[in-house]
C-alpha cells in the first residue's frame, strides 16, 4: 500500500498550500539506485512538508526511510543497509537566492515550476550510500581476513554533497 505520488508537483503552490506528501515508493521503480542494489525489493518509506517561514523563504523538510540491500564488497554476500535520511532544504530559484541561506539550511535549486518528487528521494537515498558496501567486520562470512585495524571500524567517507558546491559559493559571501 502506498499513497500515489503526483509525477510533478509545483513546488511553490506546495510551498503556499503547506502541502505533505506521506507514503511510499517502489526501489524497482528508481532506475538509478537500483544499479547499486543487489535487490530492488522494498520501498522507501518518505514525508515530504512544504512550509513557509518567517523571513518568507519556502522550506522543505522531510524524512526518507528505507532498508537496502547492498553487496559487500568484502565476500560478496548481501549486506542489508537500512537509511534514515533527514532534509531540511530551503527552495531557491537561483544562486544568488542559495548565497543567502543560513547556515543550517541546503539549498534546493527550483528553477522551473516543477518538482519531480520521485527524483529527490531517489538522490537522497543515492547520497545515503556507503563508497564501499561493507559488512562490519565480526558479522562479515569472509571473517577477519583482509581487515586491517585502520580499515575496521572506520566511518566509510560520504561523497560530496550535490549541494555543497553551492555551500562554498554561500561561504564566499
Ligand atoms: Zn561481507
Amino acid at each position: 500500500m502506498f499513497a500515489p505520488l503526483p509525477e510533478l508537483i509545483d513546488p511553490w503552490r506546495a510551498v503556499e498550500a503547506g502541502a505533505e506528501f506521506r507514503g511510499s515508493l517502489p526501489l524497482s521503480r528508481m532506475p538509478r539506485l537500483r544499479e547499486s542494489l543487489r535487490a530492488s525489493a522494498g520501498e522507501a518509506r518518505f514525508h515530504l512538508a512544504f512550509s513557509r517561514d518567517p523571513e518568507g523563504r519556502g522550506l522543505l523538510h522531510g524524512e526518507i526511510e528505507a532498508s537496502l540491500v547492498l553487496t559487500c564488497q568484502r565476500c560478496l554476500e548481501a549486506l542489508e543497509f537500512p537509511v534514515l535520511a533527514t532534509l531540511d532544504l530551503a527552495l531557491v530559484s537561483g544562486l544568488d537566492e542559495a548565497g543567502l541561506l543560513p547556515e543550517d539550511l541546503d539549498p534546493l535549486l527550483v528553477p522551473a515550476e516543477h518538482l519531480r518528487l520521485a527524483d529527490l528521494i531517489e538522490d537522497e537515498l543515492l547520497l545515503a550510500l556507503p563508497q564501499i558496501p561493507r559488512h562490519e567486520p565480526g558479522d562479515c562470512p569472509a571473517g577477519g581476513r583482509g581487515w586491517t585495524s585502520e580499515v575496521a571500524g572506520q566511518p566509510v567517507a560520504e561523497g560530496p554533497h550535490p549541494f555543497a558546491m553551492l555551500g562554498n559559493l554561500k561561504s564566499t559571501r
